[in-house]
């Protein structure tokens, strides 16, 4: 590791590869030998045209996207899809299922309801305080779609498998998880995912969507809150934010051909994530705080006997050169992202770290 780099555990925006940011670093100046930055050329020009359709035609490939898919780069983040989603795909004779496992679904059941659409919260975890996965949820035959968010963030849960809805399709916010690992895209009508937590910078949010998805939207909308206007425009009705595609192209490039594929990349986290709870089970000092069988493999939450040690375990853990150890700060306690970029060497540092920690002060 570059001696100036930290151990990044932050949960979004988050770690880059490396090596993305060094092609970044390199060719920043002179793109292609454009004589200009990417920063700097046209979005109508030939070199950001090969950057965005290499980009869609990486996630396509990454993902198993058959020819129903668009792949889209929309602006406003996750939470403007909380928004559009409702917005494009429910009428007013037409009702939606949510499963709410956190801050997040909760946000996006919320903008479903000012827009005065029609909800069913089929599901809650808030029971107890969003620490599991609901489980045998009866889903509604008639919903247009079935939102869920595959991995949530703060409380550190993740969908294992996927819920069957008989045939409707599922809507997901894999803004935390997406390009973590593979599965079936068949079910999903929708997948949306900011890109500041997996798969590049703050700036641009990924949509994949379906055809028939698609050919909900009804035409009164206005214009740039339409998917039908980014899809028929491949992303670029209006300047699309270049920069943050391009980084967001350079990470597809970084798992096609250096990570090799998702089932790779899954390995990995899998590999990843196992140490650091076995870790956590094994300790009587920290304490995980999702239930085992919900565990995220992305972003480890747990707790130390007291709010003062976690204060002072963060601090210590930064000038040891890893940042980010915080809890969301709606929850509070210990949060370890460990996303895609983040590689064992980071998570042994940090096992090697909470071990002395104990020890000190346990
Ligand atoms: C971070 C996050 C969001 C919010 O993303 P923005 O791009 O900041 O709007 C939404 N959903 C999940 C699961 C997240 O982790």
């Amino acid at each position: 590791m570059n001696d100036q780099r930290i151990y990044n555990f932050n949960a979004g925006p988050a770690a880059l590869p490396l090596a993305v940011l060094e092609e970044i670093r390199d060719s920043f100046t002179d793109f292609k030998g454009s004589g200009m930055s990417i920063t700097e050329v046209s979005h109508r020009s030939v070199w950001f045209d090969d950057v965005i359709n290499d980009a869609a035609e990486r996630v396509k490939r990454l993902l198993s996207l058959d020819n129903r898919y668009h792949v889209l780069f929309l602006q406003g983040g996750a939470s403007l899809q909380f928004c559009m989603i409702p917005m494009n795909f429910l009428s007013d004779d037409k009702s939606a299922d949510y499963v709410n496992t956190g801050t997040w679904s909760t946000k996006a059941i919320k903008e479903a309801q000012i827009q005065g659409k029609s909800v069913a919260v089929v599901a809650s975890s808030e029971d107890e305080n969003f620490s599991y996965i609901p489980k045998d949820i009866s889903f509604h035959e008639d919903a247009v779609f079935t939102h869920i968010t595959s991995n949530n963030t703060i409380k550190g849960t993740q969908w294992q498998t996927f819920p069957d809805t008989a045939g409707v399709p599922l809507v997901a916010d894999m803004s935390s998880d997406i390009m973590s690992r593979p599965f079936d895209v068949d079910k999903f009508g929708m997948i949306y995912a900011g890109a500041q937590k997996n798969i590049g910078p703050a700036g641009v949010c990924l949509v994949v969507i379906r055809e028939d998805m698609l050919a909900l939207s009804p035409d009164h909308i206005p214009t740039m809150l339409n998917y039908n206007t980014f899809a028929s425009k491949n992303s670029m009705f209006n300047t699309p934010p270049c920069f943050a595609i391009y980084t967001l192209q350079l990470v597809m490039k970084w798992l096609e051909e250096t990570v090799g594929g998702l089932d790779r990349m899954a390995e990995r986290n899998a590999e990843k994530a196992k140490r650091l709870y076995d870790f956590i089970d094994e300790s009587s000092f920290y304490t995980g705080t999702a239930a085992t069988d919900s565990r995220s493999l992305m972003n480890v939450t747990f707790r130390l006997p007291d709010e003062n040690l976690e204060a002072t375990f963060v601090k210590e853990a930064l000038d040891q050169g890893m940042g980010g150890l915080k809890g969301h700060r709606s929850v509070g306690g210990c949060r370890a992202s460990i996303y895609n970029a983040t590689g064992m060497d980071a998570i042994e540092a940090l096992v090697d770290f909470m071990k002395a920690f104990e020890k000190k002060m346990g």
